[in-house]
């Protein structure tokens, strides 16, 4: 059977491949290993095969997780991509040092609160804006269905984003996006692409240099369109149970 160690360099080899033919640098592609519903020696093994970014989609699940882990911690980059209730604020706050799943001015402002209230020296929280480019209804995010065609659309979003810009304790790094289950992910990857670019020149003093976006089956198709971070789980860990 193949190991967690020979999967990732597979998946570490198919990444740069992608990018080498979209003429981008396989180094500006971070490959977080989604370990949601896998156990933390899973982890570990991926950790001493090199894997230095991982995922996690529930703060109750990551926290006993990262716990066990406690010795890595300083090399380990642990990612919030699970949707997140404002009441979790305070722990993933506390956890984590990116959310990619921030998907309103409330929970931007729950997450800064919070991550204000740590003893220093708390970094400021890396966030990424969790937008639904694609309109499918079962997706979180902030509703961007039609923004290209629709000023009124962005107009709103900007609002918001300049709000929580302003916001202590957490840093705007970019975005995030999920693909549509089943349909072709490439216009929602090129939207996401696009719709940063449109951020830049709107928020030009901010940082939006993360896309994160791709998954098991869709990562090659997301580094062709500019994910700087793929969020991969079953191609790493196996299926889950
Ligand atoms: C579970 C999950 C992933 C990983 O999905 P796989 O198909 O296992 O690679 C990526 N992103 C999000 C938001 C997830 O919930």
């Amino acid at each position: 059977m193949e190991s967690i160690a020979d999967r990732i360099a597979r998946i570490q080899e198919q990444i740069a491949a992608a990018a080498r033919q979209a003429g981008r640098a396989p180094e500006d592609i971070t490959l977080i290993g989604i370990s949601k519903l896998n156990p933390a020696t899973a982890v570990a093994a991926a950790f001493q095969a090199g894997l230095r970014d991982f995922g996690e989609s529930r703060v109750q699940e990551a926290e006993p997780k990262l716990a066990t882990l406690a010795a890595d911690r300083a090399q380990i980059r642990w990612h919030m991509i699970g949707h997140l209730q404002s009441n979790k604020a305070k722990k993933a706050a506390a956890l984590f040092d990116m959310v990619h799943t921030v998907d309103s001015l409330r929970l931007a402002a729950a997450l800064a609160l919070a991550r204000s209230s740590l003893p220093p020296p708390a970094p400021s929280l890396s966030i990424l804006l969790q937008v639904n480019v694609s309109g499918e209804a079962a997706k979180a995010g902030f509703a961007l269905a039609g923004w290209p065609q629709h000023a009124p659309i962005f107009a709103a979003f900007c609002g918001e984003v300049a709000q929580i810009l302003a916001l202590p304790g957490i840093t705007v790094r970019g975005l995030m996006t999920i693909a549509p289950y089943s349909v072709d992910p490439l216009p929602t990857f090129r939207s996401a692409r696009v719709l940063r670019a449109a951020l830049a020149q709107r928020f030009p003093a901010a940082d939006w240099s993360q896309l994160s976006m791709g998954m098991s089956d869709d990562f090659a198709a997301a580094v062709a369109e500019g994910a700087t971070m793929v969020r991969v789980g079953r191609a790493i860990f196996g299926e889950r149970r």
